[in-house]
């Protein structure tokens, strides 16, 4: 450190920014007190009670708020102005509590390249992705339009892998859509195909049902350990649950096995009576995603932590709903330790949430609503240090 002529040494501060009084939940090391988290280099430093608020260049004040990692949200569509789905990732993420999203497939081959330069490389918030083992990706929606998987000339394990391993950094998995009106009858060889690509890569493949044309317990024959299925809880035919509400002894073979299985809520994808009947049954989601995108940010989804609201809704408790928002999620797409989890060394992804209490009408995807008494709010998300405030 540089002195003056006159010997003063310039006050040097330990940290860069300081986190102070909030409750800290960190569920992957068991952690729920009150605790200050100092923050420097864009690390984090410490996590202890009482650090001075003087030996930081900034300090927030987090009393009665609650401070987790950084939020992870595994199934997104961040890919804008192409397509009918993706949205702008820094409003609709950063600023409310995620710091670390997955897009799910908005891309194929041919689009991943300008999806990486002008969006995931512009971007504050972490972008992985999943690269849609069809080469147009999601350029279409399906009806009226061609869906992606109705010609199968798109579908080509060869050209997904060579994209794969050309951006290794950014493309953590593979996605493919199985609903009737994007594949017609070619679900299946869709799958065997997605499942060569995976296998190659040795990379997880996450599979969104929705009504598919190919009986489930068929597709989830090809699935494998650190699989995900996605939209696992959408009340739609040929889920994961039978026509008398019971879990589908191949779904929970699945899970016994190692496949996971995602929320991923969307427009149409998530129902409460269904969610209902599988939590009766003891079955969990693995991880708890929004799939935001354009159709469902103005509701009923809007964001991560208004899904997370949801399940505490449904009788979840928050550490239950924080880890599968954080330590859960991060491990999917092995993240590693660096992110999902507060502790020193880790990156400075933090959130800062509200746990509000009063009266809260929340809907499914079916238009369905059930009044919760708490709702989580973002207050301010730091990301490589910095700070990111709601922005509506
Ligand atoms: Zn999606």
């Amino acid at each position: 450190m540089k002195s003056n002529a006159l010997g003063n040494s310039p006050v040097r501060k330990r940290f860069d920014l300081l986190i102070r009084g909030g409750r800290v939940i960190d569920p992957s090391q068991d952690l729920d007190a009150v605790r200050d988290v100092g923050i420097a280099g864009g690390k984090i430093a410490r996590i202890e009670a009482n650090i001075p608020g003087d030996e930081a260049l900034e300090v927030i004040e987090a009393g009665g708020k609650i401070v987790t990692p950084g939020l992870i949200d595994i199934h997104t569509h961040v890919f804008p102005y192409v397509g009918p789905y993706g949205i702008e990732p820094d409003p609709y993420c950063l600023h409310r509590g995620v710091t670390t999203v997955v897009d799910a497939g908005t891309s194929g081959a041919f689009s991943f390249p300008v999806f990486r330069k002008f969006i995931i490389e512009r971007a504050a918030t972490r972008i992985r992705a999943l690269l849609h083992v069809v080469s147009i990706g999601m350029i279409a929606g399906g009806t009226p339009n061609m869906g992606e998987l109705e010609d199968l000339r798109y579908c080509v394990p060869k050209i997904a892998i060579e994209e794969v391993n050309k951006n290794r950094d950014l493309i953590v998995g593979l996605k493919i859509r199985f609903s009737r009106g994007y594949t017609g009858p070619n679900d299946y060889e869709g799958m065997k195909r997605a499942r060569e690509a995976a296998d190659e890569l040795r990379l997880p493949l996450m599979i969104h049902i929705g009504w598919a044309h190919t009986a489930l317990p068929k597709l989830l024959e090809l699935m494998k350990k650190g699989d995900v299925v996605t939209h696992s809880f959408n009340g739609r035919p040929n889920g994961i649950i039978d026509e008398d509400g019971k879990l589908l002894p191949e779904v929970i073979e699945a899970r016994q096995r190692g496949v996971l299985f995602d929320v991923g809520h969307g427009a149409g994808s998530f129902s409460f009576d269904m969610m209902e009947k599988c939590l009766q049954q003891d079955f969990l989601p693995d991880t708890i995603s929004s799939d935001l995108y354009s159709a469902n940010i103005d509701g009923p989804v809007f964001d991560l932590v208004t899904t997370l609201s949801k399940f505490l809704m449904l009788g979840l408790s928050l550490r239950q709903v924080i880890e599968r928002a954080a330590a859960r999620a991060a491990r999917v797409f092995d993240f590693g330790a660096e992110i999902g989890a507060l502790r020193p060394g880790a990156e400075a992804d933090v959130s800062v949430l509200e746990l509000r209490e009063g009266k809260f009408v929340f809907a499914d995807s079916g238009g369905k609503t059930r009044t919760g008494r708490q709702k989580i709010e973002p207050v301010v998300t730091i990301r490589d240090g910095k700070a990111y405030y709601p922005t509506a």
